[in-house]
């Protein structure tokens, strides 16, 4: 749950996901929608669906409980060498090294290697060089830990404090002058952006949804009809009355832009009431059965902007520092309240 998602976004969901699974063998025997829906708030939504098959795994391979030696727990879907080794060696004491950034930044630094760690030629050395220290030492688990603390509290990006850093005396990067050279950062790629139109439409029988594909962002996860664009062009000539025939009354109710990681999403959000007929695909949800439909955090936005849920306080707190994406809550009573028309928002310019 923490790979990619704040401490205080985790503390909330994980007592309940734990106290609904406590087991590997729990967790495996429930379905994956009744896992998104626990899941809903956390975003990345492969990490959910990686943990469930992981516990399949378990029961599957393991007798229902989870490996302890790095070398099995790098096979469960999802696990990779970084968190299978801080599994294996702080909880379970195994002599084995792990790396994340903040590892690779301080042993390109003492080492005064000007790499990119990205590069699998550099990745293939941290490991490596990792490995022989935690071979050396008492504890893996202190060595690993104390790497990682050291680059987080110390050995900063930016301003790492090297007059009282414990390994100044040995510090290469220190020595030649080079700090601020190491690591090297690539350069990053240009995101593209895609332009979506989705429709809110709900009264007070429910919100009317249809799932996503079961490939590409955030797949198989629930939406309000949305049509995605192949172009900017397309983008620009959309009118919705021609692309909903079967809805009256619509009215745009908002726009913005969310990051992902491979793409940048430009939606816009139309409002309307459901029409007396349903297109296919499309499912009428009631206000009790929205928390069993998982929804993309973009998703939430969207039922924001047309009025349907309200923010939370940690959302607006989260756009404000400049937060692409945050958590928001569907409260059954905002579900069951009628549309609210509000006037065009546009937030975040559109691009193109
Ligand atoms: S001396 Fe400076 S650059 Fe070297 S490891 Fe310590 S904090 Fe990092």
């Amino acid at each position: 749950m923490l790979q990619q998602t704040q401490v205080g976004r985790v503390a909330e969901r994980f007592e309940a996901f734990v106290a609904r699974w406590p087991t590997a063998a729990g967790l495996a025997a429930a379905t994956e929608d009744q896992v998104l829906a626990m899941w809903q708030g956390l975003g990345y939504y492969r990490r959910a669906r990686r943990l469930h098959e992981a516990a399949k795994a378990c029961v599957a391979r393991f007798g229902g409980t989870v490996p302890r030696r790095a070398a099995d727990l790098v096979t469960l879907p999802g696990v990779g060498r970084y968190t299978a080794g801080a599994v294996a060696s702080i909880v379970h004491g195994e002599r084995t090294a792990i790396v994340d950034g903040n590892v690779a930044r301080v042993l390109l630094r003492v080492h005064g290697r000007a790499l990119d760690p990205a590069s699998r030629s550099t990745q293939d050395w941290l490991w490596s060089t990792a490995q022989d220290l935690v071979e050396q030492a008492r504890s893996a688990a202190s060595v690993n830990e104390g790497l990682m603390e050291l680059g987080a509290i110390m050995c900063t990006p930016r301003t790492p404090r090297c007059e009282s850093c414990p390994w100044r005396p040995r510090c290469v990067a220190h020595r030649d002058g080079t700090v601020d050279r190491i690591p090297v950062v690539a350069a990053k790629a240009v995101r593209p952006t895609v332009h979506w139109e989705t429709l809110v439409m709900h009264d007070a029988r429910g919100l009317v949804l249809e799932r996503r594909s079961d490939h590409g962002l955030w797949a198989e996860l629930w939406q309000t009809p949305t049509i995605e664009h192949d172009s900017v062009a397309d983008a620009r000539a959309f009118d919705p009355n021609a692309a909903w025939p079967e809805v009256a009354g619509i009215v745009e109710a908002g726009a913005f832009t969310v990051v992902t990681s491979p793409r940048r999403v430009a939606f816009r959000v139309w409002s309307a009431k459901p029409p007396k007929r349903l297109a296919r695909g499309w499912q009428r949800v009631g206000p009790e059965l929205l928390d069993e439909h998982a929804m993309s955090n973009a998703m939430r936005r969207v039922l924001e902007t047309a009025s349907f849920v309200r923010p939370t306080a940690d959302a607006r707190a989260a756009r404000s520092h400049g937060a692409a994406d945050s958590r928001r809550t569907l409260a059954p009573e905002d579900a069951a309240r009628p549309a609210t028309r509000v006037r065009s928002n546009n937030r975040s310019r559109r691009e193109g």
